[in-house]
């Protein structure tokens, strides 16, 4: 008889090398398969189609207690979209599949399309099918992404190299904040306790960075303007931590991230202060910011520099150093990845 091997065991990224290891691919046109943000396809001789998938699901990965559908619409997208753009590719079309439960009803469903085709809209993308049944364990959705781009423009989470800096857009953990707000808040949302309005004040930023955060498609453009074609690339939806862990894997190689140089928004500090968090876990640990990390040769600098919205956190070392963050005082603390824990969850 099989024994039993619990699934913590192995961890999501573990499991999911156990599940895939035993495939092999065998059609020319496949030129990455599992292992990155999205997979490759050929297209033509020098371009590829790119096509990412994802999940989401209601009590994992949502609550609808305090998520509007509309935003919920616009977050998938943004979910789906997102992987695409880490390739440094340019989304162009989505299909979305829904498991729908009986508690929802159509002005929810027109609320949550019109989260999408706003996100859509936004991001010049197409709806271009789906899937529709029944659900008995709440709201389920799955988005299918597809991008393309030039074969020779494509950024894997392999291809960083020693000395190369690490970049990143945006700044984290906001969305992270946002999440424990809404917790926090979550008795009055759901009309308990004695408070009538839940208190968002002043942190209102950190409310759309978690319900309705923005794919940085606008970067692919501004890197292909400038000619830049980072060496690795990777979008922040598990926290930096276990992003910068995912290209060390690929890419073979060790990593310096400052401390210092971490980029977070007041609004972050401000909450976690209040909440007693430290912020750098929540830009650590927290995940779902859809920023890209990305390396470049160190000789591209003074280009990211320029570009204004880039901050360099760190550079690329030889495998054997390891991840690590550098703290001021210039000690070392090796980054550590995040287990298979439920997103709604707090994680620090
Ligand atoms: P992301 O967070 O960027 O969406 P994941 O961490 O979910 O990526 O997945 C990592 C890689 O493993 C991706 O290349 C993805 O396509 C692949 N993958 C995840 N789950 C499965 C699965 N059940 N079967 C096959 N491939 C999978
Ligand atoms: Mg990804």
């Amino acid at each position: 008889m099989k024994g039993r091997t619990e699934i913590a065991e192995l961890g999501e990224f573990g499991l999911i090398d156990h599940l895939t290891a035993k495939f092999q691919n065998k059609n020319k046109s496949t030129i990455c398969g599992v292992g990155d943000d999205a997979a490759v396809i050929e297209a033509s001789k020098d371009k590829a189609v790119v096509v990412s998938t994802d999940a989401m699901l209601e009590g994992v990965d949502f609550d609808l207690t305090y998520f509007p559908p509309k935003h919920l619409g616009y977050k998938v997208v943004t979910k789906g979209i997102s992987d695409v753009v880490a390739m440094n590719a340019v989304p162009e079309q989505i299909t979305l599949s829904l498991g729908i439960s009986s508690k929802l009803s159509v002005e929810f469903l027109d609320d949550f399309y019109e989260g999408v085709e706003f996100a859509c809209k936004e991001a010049g993308v197409d709806l271009v099918g789906g899937d529709t049944s029944a659900s008995v364990t709440g709201f389920i959705i799955n988005i299918t992404a597809v991008g393309r781009a030039k074969k020779s423009e494509i950024s894997y989470r392999s291809g960083a190299k020693e000395h190369d800096l690490i970049c990143l857009t945006g700044n984290l953990g906001a969305s992270y904040m946002g999440l424990r707000l809404l917790e926090r808040e979550r008795r009055v949302l759901q009309g308990l306790g004695d408070a009538v309005t839940p208190k968002f004040e002043g942190y209102e930023y950190l409310l759309e960075r978690y319900l309705k955060p923005r794919a940085r498609y606008d970067m692919v453009e501004s890197l292909r303007k400038e000619g830049i074609v980072p060496t690795s690339m990777i979008d922040i939806t598990d926290g930096l931590a276990s992003e910068v862990l995912q290209i060390c894997k690929s890419s073979k190689c060790g990593a310096r991230i400052y401390l210092e140089r971490m980029p977070l928004a007041k609004q972050t500090t401000a909450l976690a202060e209040e909440m007693n968090i430290d912020p750098v876990i929540a830009a650590l640990n927290g995940g779902e910011d859809y920023e890209l990390l990305f390396t470049v040769p160190l000789e591209l600098r003074e280009k990211i520099v320029n570009l204004g919205c880039i901050d360099i956190i760190g550079h690329i070392t030889a495998e054997s150093t390891g991840a690590a963050l550098v703290t001021p005082d210039g000690s070392t603390i090796a980054l550590q990845a995040q287990g298979f824990t439920p997103k709604t969850t707090a994680k620090e």
